[in-house]
């Protein structure tokens, strides 16, 4: 596997990234900073405030990593979708290295949504078993099974509800809603601060989504099988979450409290249209960074599903 991007090509586009909202302290955001000396080959700096060394890196997923030079080819890893097991060969760093970074870099991906939603706006519920895979301190219960559940709409709470939306303009959002079946309560906590009244919501028939559609005083269109080549369909993300369906099977069933973050992981994968190239990487590199990280291996181990 080629490395096409470098280390040094990462540390040169996150300060390019970061210095673009002005180059300041990340501790008190005073912009007096001074260069102080290299670690690891990557320029550090000193606030002359609050005496803080920082560089880069700091905050970033790749603070403090020892193989630094191993990311971009990770990141490659991950945009083709290989196993932990798969990137552990490639890069020479065992799986459970690879498990952090791969939740470190998607726990920050998954603040990446639309601003809002254009014109007709396709909505699509789907259900995964709820699964506590990975936890050592499982409640004293029978092991259930794991992945999506065919057909069955989450009529209690083992399952986990996940809204998926696709609008005119290809905005998308995928987001673990609630466990057990949708309501309104539930879709306007997910999806309201992205809608107005000029959106067209399509949904499948449920009564839900057209009560929703009511209070918020939007056109809605009920879509049953037969509607699928009518005008307003929901076909589009209907193929975004049968395409989901089947990639995220290859992780033999997700823990619950990770599937946000394997939801955004698809979403960028469909945005990018699986394409790995260097524009790609470095752009998943770059999002990746753009939020403040203070995730440990611990934190990362025991947090627990939340919604
Ligand atoms: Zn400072």
């Amino acid at each position: 596997m080629d490395n096409l991007i470098t280390a040094e090509d990462v540390v040169s586009v996150i300060t390019e990234a970061k210095c673009k909202t002005g180059c300041f302290c990340p501790y008190c955001r005073c912009e007096m900073i001074i260069k102080y000396g290299k670690y690891n080959g990557i320029q550090r700096y000193r606030c002359k405030k609050c005496k803080k060394t920082f560089s880069a890196m700091s905050f970033t997923p790749m603070n403090k990593t020892h193989y630094i030079k191993k990311w971009p080819l990770f990141i490659e890893c991950m945009i083709l979708g290989y196993s932990l097991r798969k990137s552990a060969k490639i890069l020479g760093v065992t799986w459970v290295t690879l498990f952090y970074w791969r939740h470190k870099i998607l726990n920050n991906l998954k603040h990446k949504n639309v601003k809002s939603f254009k014109k007709i706006v396709e909505i699509h519920d789907i259900y995964f078993a709820y699964s506590e895979k990975g936890s050592r301190e499982i409640a004293k219960r029978k092991p259930r099974k794991r992945g999506y559940i065919h057909k069955s709409f989450g009529k209690d709470d083992s399952s986990v509800c996940v809204i998926n939306v696709k609008d005119s303009e290809g905005g998308t959002l995928s987001k673990v809603t609630c466990l057990g079946i949708v309501n309104k309560r539930k879709i306007e906590k997910v999806i309201g601060k992205y809608i107005d009244k000029g959106n067209i919501l399509c949904t499948r028939e449920w009564r839900e989504y057209k009560n929703f559609a009511r209070i918020r005083g939007m056109k809605y269109y009920p879509i049953s099988n037969k509607d699928m080549n009518s005008l307003y369909n929901i076909k589009r993300i209907k193929k975004y979450t049968n395409k989901l369906k089947v990639w995220i099977s290859r992780f033999c069933g997700v823990a619950s409290k990770y599937l946000d973050n394997y939801l955004a992981w698809y979403k960028l994968l469909d945005y990018i249209k699986f394409i790995c190239n260097k524009k790609n990487i470095t752009n998943m590199i770059i999002d990746s960074c753009s939020y403040v990280e203070n995730d440990t291996f611990e934190s990362l181990r025991r947090s627990k599903f939340v919604i």
